[in-house]
């Protein structure tokens, strides 16, 4: 077998960039971590660690997203409608790929996480999986074949609308839709619910099954638009509150009610798992990335 192609990662955070030079999680050669300012500090700093890099075949970005992955589009390789302030409309893509004149992957930070966890992580083998971030927002990375299931953008099931559970009426924490999955049961959403930090929230506290069944609705879109053979929930808010998956996986099996009759499915502990990457899996994903832009996967 030949060896994986070299690959330059940049996963972009809202907070932090990891920087990766790597074939794959055995594989890999330097590491570099550098903090999300501005954009044109950021994108400088990101561009002077690769200048001394060498070697590498391909980038591959993971972006906080939104962002255009429409080649075809004139915004491609942009982050699109952030609130993060001075972010909006920024150019990522084309930059990075004029400098260093490599192929170029790009997609987002969830997506990224989402192959890694395909390729090496809790869906290994499997190839196609539901990725599910529950942290500062709510994503969702679609992946079929091993590789992004992408249409004129990528998905952004997080912003899915909920039907409400009976009595509850708190207007949720969205921006754009107020009560979406992302409005009611992101970190930020919870606490902003019930006044207290997600890490602080007693386990045994009523807003827990709120949270619990937006994401299992969630959940049920999920399994029924792709269908992926397994979902798998990282991110700050699933990782730090072990007890949310045992609830999710109770209310995912009652709301599909038994009509997607497959043993995959229907096996909840085995099909809505955690990720086993951890941090890793975004900086290794942008590997992935790097070599689907080479063809090389
Ligand atoms: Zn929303």
């Amino acid at each position: 077998m030949t060896e994986a192609p070299l690959v330059a990662g940049i996963e972009l955070g809202g907070t932090k960039c990891n920087l990766i030079l790597a074939r794959g999680p055995d594989a890999i050669l330097e590491e570099k971590r550098l903090p999300t300012e501005r954009p044109a500090e950021t994108l400088a700093a990101i561009e002077a660690v690769l200048d001394g890099w060498r070697g590498f075949a391909a980038i591959g970005i993971g972006s906080f997203g939104p962002v255009s992955i429409d080649r075809a589009s004139g915004d491609y390789g942009r982050i699109t409608s952030t609130p993060k302030p001075g972010w909006a409309n920024t150019d990522v893509a084309r930059r990075i790929a004029a400098r260093f004149d490599v192929p170029t992957g790009f997609h987002t930070d969830v997506v990224a996480a989402a192959l890694a966890e395909a390729r090496w992580g809790a869906a290994e083998g499997l190839g196609d999986l539901a990725y599910v971030t529950v942290g500062t927002g709510i994503g969702v990375g679609l992946v079929a074949g091993g590789r992004p299931v992408d249409g004129l953008t990528h998905s952004e099931l997080g912003h899915v609308r909920p039907r409400r559970v009976p009595g509850d009426d708190w207007v949720g924490a969205c921006p754009f839709h107020g009560a979406c999955v992302e409005g009611l049961a992101a970190g930020g959403s919870i606490a902003a619910r019930t006044g207290i930090a997600a890490p602080e929230l007693p386990a045994d506290h009523e807003a827990w099954l709120l949270v619990a069944d937006a994401l299992a609705q969630m959940l049920h879109a999920a399994v029924l638009t792709g269908i992926p053979r397994r979902i798998v929930m990282g991110g700050g808010v699933a990782v730090g509150n072990p007890h949310l998956l045992p609830r999710i996986r109770e209310a995912l099996k009652a709301s599909l009610n038994g009509y997607v009759a497959l043993p995959e499915v229907e096996d909840a502990d085995t099909y809505v798992v955690p990720a086993a990457l951890g941090n890793n899996a975004g900086p290794l994903g942008t590997i992935l990335l790097g070599q689907q832009a080479l063809g090389a996967h």
